[in-house]
């Protein structure tokens, strides 16, 4: 699993005829996901959780590997970290 982002959002879709002061306003966290098969999610999740997957999130990077030189896309944590080439192994 590969959190892309950690969010707050409203309910976007009520913008027009919001009325503050609902429950429907109120803003809940969202975490943007890539799961195990590739496909990218939504995933609400509670403000207590926002911690937890804002210290997983990865950056999408195009990388290319040292010894042979192709290009992959890899999800880092920092500019420094280190993929492995899925081409090498
Ligand atoms: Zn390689």
């Amino acid at each position: 699993m590969i959190v892309i982002s950690v969010s707050k959002t409203y309910h976007n879709a009520q913008s027009r005829r919001r009325k503050w002061g609902k429950p429907r306003c109120k803003p809940f966290w969202v975490a943007y996901i890539v799961d195990n098969n590739e496909k990218f999610v939504r995933k609400r999740i509670s403000a207590l959780q926002v911690p937890f997957y804002k210290r997983k999130i990865c950056h999408r990077r195009i990388l290319i590997c040292r010894d042979c030189e192709n290009s992959f896309v890899g999800y880092v944590k920092n500019d420094t970290e280190e993929v492995e080439c899925p081409y090498c192994g």
